[in-house]
């Protein structure tokens, strides 16, 4: 963040696939808010995934972004569901300090009889399983990871039960995604995303302020009254949850109109916005680091005529070896 933080207005718009961080003084909340555009639409449309499943990997995409820019060191943030239903696997990987990849992972059959039945809500897709938020710095570090398991809630609320348990900071986060119809340049239909998200946190000087009640109205049967939560975190947390998903989506709404809608009463300021962009981290070289460590099995059952393609899941990249390339002799 910059030394002198800028009024609300001071700077244009970030417009789309820009982070803007933000700070709301007199509730002692601090968040980040985006839109994704053109990010979103590349991401989404190179996989030609259906649109239930779109839907999902765009709200976890957004999650992803959302967090992974608040990080304060070189790494990894990463947004990952594994679960029994058609779509099985969503993973969102940030990169510090503005590359994101995604991909999500569906049985093509169970998803068409799903749609057909009309079963499409985000429970009845992803079924039962956990979702797991990875931070990693790298291979000197072991790798940070918390499993908040996938009941049904929503992704927003999921969150919010993450950053409880982990960090203990009270959180709120709102997510959007927006399926758009417009014409090409020749006047042909296109199908285009849109996403938006916020996360505000009550971050204040005095630690015992952010107390929060029990979940599911506290385990404890000792007497003891559930303690109230602090009127400038309700406050926040209340004017969060006045977002209108359109709102989150809409490019002419915009993000800092947004925030000066819900906090302006309150001094909202908003901090140099931070770009962030559709970048795979994978190369020729790491691809073939995995490939050597297959065994002779492997790469006879991978290759054909001596050669052996990889495509990468996230990009879509693919890499061709001569099998006598990748042999660890
Ligand atoms: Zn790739």
């Amino acid at each position: 963040m910059q030394s002198r933080p800028a009024e609300l207005g001071e700077f244009g718009f970030a417009g789309d696939d820009r982070v803007v961080p933000f700070q709301v003084e007199g509730l002692d909340v601090r968040g980040r808010a985006v839109q994704l555009g053109p990010l979103l639409n590349t991401i989404l449309g190179r996989h030609d995934y259906p649109q239930p499943v779109a839907q999902l990997l765009a709200e976890a995409i957004v999650l992803t972004v959302l967090i992974g820019t608040s990080l304060k060191f070189e790494g990894k943030f990463i947004v990952q569901t594994k679960s029994d239903g058609p779509v099985d696997l969503l993973v969102a990987d940030f990169s510090t300090p503005e590359n994101l990849r995604a991909y999500a992972r569906f049985n093509e059959e169970a998803l068409a009889e799903a749609i057909a039945a009309g079963r499409t809500s985000p429970q009845e897709l992803l079924g039962t399983g956990v979702l797991a938020f990875t931070i990693d710095q790298g291979s000197f570090m072991q790798p940070y990871q918390g499993i908040v398991p996938l009941d049904g809630a929503s992704l927003e609320d999921i969150a919010g039960v993450y950053f409880r348990q982990s960090e203990q900071i009270p959180t709120r986060v709102r997510l959007g995604v927006a399926e758009l119809f417009d014409r090409d340049g020749e006047g042909r239909p296109r199908r285009g995303w849109r996403a938006g998200g916020l996360i505000a946190q009550f971050l204040p000087e005095a630690p015992e302020r952010m107390r929060q009640p029990d979940l599911h109205g506290g385990d404890g049967d000792n007497g003891e009254r559930a303690f109230s939560e602090d009127d400038s975190w309700s406050e926040a947390r209340m004017l969060v949850e006045t977002i209108d998903a359109d709102e989150l989506t809409d490019p002419q709404v915009g993000i800092e109109r947004l925030l000066f809608r819900l906090f302006h009463e309150r001094g909202v300021r908003v901090y140099e916005p931070q770009a962030v962009y559709d970048r795979c981290s994978c190369s020729r070289e790491k691809v073939k680091g995995v490939l050597k460590g297959f065994s002779e099995d492997e790469i006879a059952s991978s290759s054909e005529d001596g050669k052996i393609s990889v495509t990468c899941e996230f990009c879509s990249t693919v890499y061709h070896y001569e099998a006598e390339e990748v042999r660890d002799a």
